[in-house]
């Protein structure tokens, strides 16, 4: 048994100081900026009632159908008299941030009744580019009052005012060295060592010394007449390519392509680049980058290098599109400053040659890591160092979460990312806080509970987080015995703030991971919530409310820890409203990430059970990344001005990621600030400093390079329509915040209206009758009808408000691939699979069949068919399904004999068998988190989940996709 020695009550002397309060700065509302009210010009107006020539979804073969005939609800949604002025609710203000070893100064932070709206405002400055497409036909946008406002911005920030000595320098104290020139750093042997896998280099020579010769015939490739192919839509019923839709292909030359990023990590809205922003403006279309610049790679080369040749100017590392004027002079990419090539860079390990610097890993290879020396360090990186804040009420222990945890870390204990140093710690929390000293040395752990929870302290500061291979024992013990420690507990409240308060005390002398666990509201001390829910608003028409938080005490402690390294992730497990837009902040600002298990429950809900478990096995061992900062940095005359994603904005380019995971998608929106009327290429990089689990401080440089083009034509050829639904999402999401959600669904409707005005009428020569998209653009109206329908932005739909708000925070962090599977899931006939190009992998062989459009049209009841929504896999069962199918693969005699609830399918010895798991196990193996089967058929409970994806066909409240294209059409023509 542990030794309780609480309540523990420390003489109030013993107390620390009352923590600082944090001083506010008045922060004047921006006003709306002039020229914006373009945004209610096209308000969405109702469809027109379904013409004939369409053949509705109903008939023999349709299992399912919301009644046909039923009248058109309003869809209309009239703007409000005014558009709030545009801004960016993820995008925090301005602020100092200290490096990780430094002291956090006193910050610029809004007052809680200004809550995130107005935080933007010095940030963001909303002034020089509005969000949307229509908006960027501003030109030349007037210095609102809200740009008077910005801090400075691009370069190190000003000491404030009565905090003498305190300068914050751009970068941390530990990378800082790394940004002087490399003259006046200590000249380390010359030791290069790569890892031994000579593939990684095989890539041709080409590229940088041919860069020139290369882009002349640029011009000549420019044309992509598939792109630019006309299509109808309005006839073109089935536009879905068989597979995946592909990343378009950048029009560079073959050479200069062949050494890109990979679309898997950097992608372009556009890939081609318009000279201008008046070209951009014209176009309509956004201009940004999507990136995933830690995602798992198979084959990542990486460099040890005691020079990281960087541009002297722009700090930008060399890479494959710089140009090399000789042998010894190297020609910036990004900002044209003519470099020397380091005596070092001469010798090319790779070919153990000397005197090609051109062919050296760095130039070959647009994505690469290198660990920087440790001559470039002050300070010792960061250990590892994991935090797990459990809630243990009554209501958390009656879900039997705890069970799971416990046995998870069990079990993963040998597999967290660190090493001799990793350090280890547990929180338990109701209404008051239990810290468990793990001290090597004691025979059991020791629990102390804190109950005052006005101001928190740590009762034995050294033992609470400890190095895990020396507790080992003891994190053990405490794991076995937590279960079952609280099974009795009659104690209902939740002290969810001061928990996390103790935690960031207890992390911030190191950095390192929290983990929380919640399964209710939190009642008690500061942060605690009330319910703000209207469970009869669910299903409003109009507007939703509370998607903003209720109070900044999560951002502003958000903000604390990322000035310390920590990152908070948040589980919720929850049957109850648990205001997952206010507890969200935690993990938004800090870099962390959020987890939502509605109606968990470990015994009742085994498809959630089973979820969870996979889901924590994955984040308990995948990589991680502490202390990091990620810089984007682009070619003069571009410039960054929002990011989307889970971060703190540090400066202009800077993003702050106290820890980073290989699960993290990021989204930038661009203007061009400069015509880009010289060049013919324009690069972007992004990098990625961060201390391995291993202590080692890396650098992972990502370099995409496009084509700068000054027709139209070819600006729409080279459109990215998965990247531009993906921006459009997160811009919308913030719109939903910032303005209202209905404000969000026109932008996004007119984004595709304007985008299609523009094509036809700067593209199109031949003007046709119909709605004329270009090939590249065919599937923009449904991805839009697809954003109006998901979760996040549906209306007239029940949708619970957490369950709308953690599709915004998915639609804000995932990446790219999984964010256009929640968007527009995939759906398969299963039923027939063939081997007919299938795939074979590792003697796998992996059927591929095609992809179906999403409408009950496409549903057949001798058929049984996959949907795959990204986290969640829908096998519906036709009524008269093939008998084959029910036995050879469900094991049932007929169709009375499908379970209700199911999420496994039996491993049969029949080829069907074999197939159909081998399709559903490829998927599985392509994401890193395991999406869980639902078995479906009419009398199931999930059918509702899985008819609400039918995103093509007409509900009670929303266009089927022949109305939307009507109603677009409608507006193209105006
Ligand atoms: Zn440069």
């Amino acid at each position: 048994m542990f030794f309780f020695s609480g309540p523990f009550q420390i003489p109030a002397a013993h107390h620390p100081p009352p923590q600082q309060g944090f001083p506010t700065m008045p922060q004047p509302k921006a006003p709306p900026l002039p020229g914006q009210d373009y945004y209610n010009s096209r308000p969405y107006q109702p469809a027109p009632p379904p013409v004939s020539q369409y053949h509705g979804p109903p008939g023999p073969s349709t299992p399912s159908r919301p009644p046909e005939g039923a009248a058109l609800h309003n869809h209309s949604m009239p703007p409000p008299p005014h558009t709030p002025p545009l801004s960016n609710s993820y995008s925090q203000h301005l602020q100092p941030r200290p490096g990780p070893y430094t002291q956090p100064p006193n910050q610029l932070t809004p007052t809680p009744s200004q809550g995130l709206v107005q935080t933007s405002v010095a940030y963001n400055s909303a002034a020089m580019t509005p969000p949307f497409p229509k908006a960027l036909q501003s030109s030349a946008p007037p210095p609102g009052p809200a740009a008077n406002l910005a801090m400075p911005v691009g370069g190190s920030y000003p000491p404030q005012p009565g905090h003498a000595g305190t300068s914050y320098p751009s970068l941390p104290p530990g990378y800082q060295s790394m940004q002087a020139p490399p003259s006046t750093l200590p000249t380390p042997p010359l030791t290069q060592h790569y890892p031994p896998q000579p593939q990684q280099y095989h890539q041709p020579p080409a590229g940088p010394a041919q860069l020139s010769s290369a882009l002349s015939t640029l011009s000549l490739q420019s044309q992509t007449p598939e792109a630019l192919l006309v299509l109808n839509l309005l006839q073109e019923r089935n536009l879905l390519p068989a597979g995946p839709v592909p990343a378009p292909t950048p029009c560079l030359p073959q050479d200069l392509q062949k050494l890109n990023c990979s679309p898997e990590v950097f992608r372009s809205t556009l890939t081609s680049i318009p000279q201008t922003q008046s070209l951009l403006n014209k176009a309509k279309l956004p201009l940004g980058l999507l990136l995933h610049p830690f995602k798992d790679l198979s084959q990542l080369p990486v460099v040890t290098s005691s020079t990281i040749v960087r541009c002297r100017s722009c700090r930008t590392y060399i890479n494959p599109f710089v140009s090399f004027l000789d042998q010894r002079r190297w020609k910036c990419n990004l900002c044209y400053r003519v470099n020397d090539v380091p005596e070092e860079f001469m010798y090319n390990p790779v070919s153990r040659s000397y005197g090609e610097p051109h062919k050296r890993p760095e130039v070959q290879n647009a994505t690469i890591e290198f660990i920087a020396p440790s001559e470039y360090m002050l300070r010792p990186p960061q250990p590892a160092v994991y935090l797990f804040l459990l809630d243990v009420s009554h209501n958390a222990v009656e879900t039997g979460y705890l069970d799971v945890v416990c046995q998870s870390l069990l079990e993963n204990l040998n597999s967290l990312p660190g090493d001799t140093r990793t350090k280890i710690g547990l929180i338990t929390f109701d209404s008051m806080i239990h810290f468990y000293n793990l001290q090597d040395g004691l025979s059991q752990p020791q629990m102390l509970i804190v109950s005052d929870l006005e101001d928190i302290f740590l009762p034995t500061p050294d033992s609470l987080l400890v190095n895990l291979s020396e507790s080992k024992e003891l994190v053990r013990d405490l794991l076995k015995s937590l279960p079952q420690m609280f099974t009795k507990t009659m104690e209902t409240h939740s002290a969810l703030g001061p928990a996390l308060q103790a935690a960031f005390k207890l992390m911030s002398p190191t950095g390192g991971r929290v983990t929380v666990f919640q399964t209710q509201l939190p009642t008690l001390g500061v942060g605690a919530l009330k319910s703000r829910e209207d469970p009869n608003q669910r299903a409003s028409a109009k507007d939703v409310q509370h998607l903003s938080p209720a109070t900044d005490f999560y951002k502003k402690l958000a903000l604390d820890c990322s000035g310390q390294q920590v990152a908070v992730d948040l589980f919720m497990l929850s049957a109850q409203y648990c205001d997952l837009a206010t507890l969200g902040c935690i993990s938004r600002y800090s870099a962390g990430s959020v987890y939502f298990y509605p109606s968990y429950h470990t015994e009742h809900n085994p498809a959630q059970t089973e979820r969870f478990q996979k889901d924590l096995k994955r984040y308990l061992t995948r990589k991680i990344g502490f202390e990091a900062v990620m810089r984007i940095r682009c070619t003069k005359g571009l410039s960054i001005h929002t990011f989307h994603g889970n971060f703190f904005v540090r400066s202009t380019d800077l993003l702050s990621l106290p820890n980073v995971n290989p699960d993290a998608g990021f989204a930038v929106q661009m203007s061009i600030e400069e015509n880009l009327v010289d060049m013919q290429v324009v690069s972007f990089q992004a990098a990625l400093l961060y201390t391995s689990s291993k202590g080692e401080r890396r650098i992972r440089v990502h370099t995409m390079c496009l084509p700068v083009v000054n027709s139209m034509s070819d600006i729409f050829a080279g459109a990215d329509v998965q990247a531009i639904t993906c921006l459009l999402a997160s811009m919308a999401v913030d719109r939903s915040v910032t303005a209202s959600l209905s404000d969000a669904r026109d932008a996004v409707t007119n984004a595709a209206i304007d985008s299609l005005v523009s094509y036809r009428s700067s593209v199109l020569t031949i003007q046709q009758p119909g709605l004329l998209a270009p090939a590249c653009l065919c599937l923009f109206p449904l991805y839009i009808l697809a954003l109006l329908k998901q979760r996040a932005f549906r209306t007239g739909t029940s949708t619970r408000l957490d369950d709308r708000v953690f599709a915004m925070y998915q639609l804000k962090y995932q990446p790219l691939s999984y964010l256009m599977l929640m968007i527009h899931p995939a759906l398969y006939r299963l039923d027939d699979l063939t081997d007919e190009g299938a795939l074979n992998i590792n003697d796998r062989t992996i059927p591929q069949p095609r992809a179906l459009q999403l409408s009950v049209e496409k549903l057949s009841r001798d058929g049984a068919f996959l949907m795959d929504t990204g986290s969640d896999l829908y096998l519906w069962v036709g009524k008269s399904c093939n008998p084959t199918f029910l036995n050879q693969v469900l094991g049932v005699q007929n169709y009375a004999n499908v379970p209700l609830n199911q999420n496994q399918l039996p491993e049969l010895d029949t080829a069907e068998s074999a197939r159909t798991r081998a399709f559903i196990g490829w998927i599985r193996e392509q994401r890193p988190f395991y999406p869980v089967l639902h078995l479906i058929r009419d009398e199931s409970p999930m059918k509702s989940s899985f008819m609400q994806n039918m995103i093509e066909d007409r509900t009670e409240s929303a266009l089927s996709y022949y109305e939307f294209l009507l109603h677009v059409q409608q507006q193209v023509s105006k």
